[in-house]
């Protein structure tokens, strides 16, 4: 992505914190965690499909599989919405309504809690 396309406020996390502090290193990690599982949600959804289409051939029930795996959504999502960024305590994930599921960074600051959680790990920045 182009330089004029990032935010302009965006911290350099080389020129300002070369150490990480094990509370942003331990958010980084949470923060990579909750996206993760949102993605399994995601890479999921054709085996849910799948799953719904042979349960209806078969003339089965689908509403115990569909409220769990909704509630599974759910709860992954408002876990990802809720998630504060370590440094501007503000919404790591949400801007204005919608969530930015791609973020790495703080779609407010720009923190970057992808290359925090992979140094803290090379480094061994424990909580
Ligand atoms: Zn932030």
């Amino acid at each position: 992505m182009p330089d004029n396309l990032q935010p302009q406020n965006r911290p350099d996390p080389d020129l300002i914190s070369p150490r990480i502090l094990p509370h942003q290193a331990a958010a980084a990690k949470a923060l990579r965690r909750a996206r993760s599982r949102m993605m399994v949600c995601f890479w999921t959804l054709p085996l849910y499909m799948l799953a719904i289409w042979m349960l209806l051939t078969n003339r089965r029930e689908t509403d115990a599989i569909m409220f769990v795996y909704m509630g599974l959504w759910a709860g992954f999502a408002l876990d990802m919405a809720r998630r504060r960024c370590p440094l501007c305590k503000k919404q790591f994930y949400v801007k204005h309504v919608l969530m930015n599921l791609q973020a790495r960074r703080c779609v407010h600051c720009g923190f970057d809690s992808h290359s925090v959680a992979e140094a803290a790990n090379r480094d061994g920045v424990t909580q």
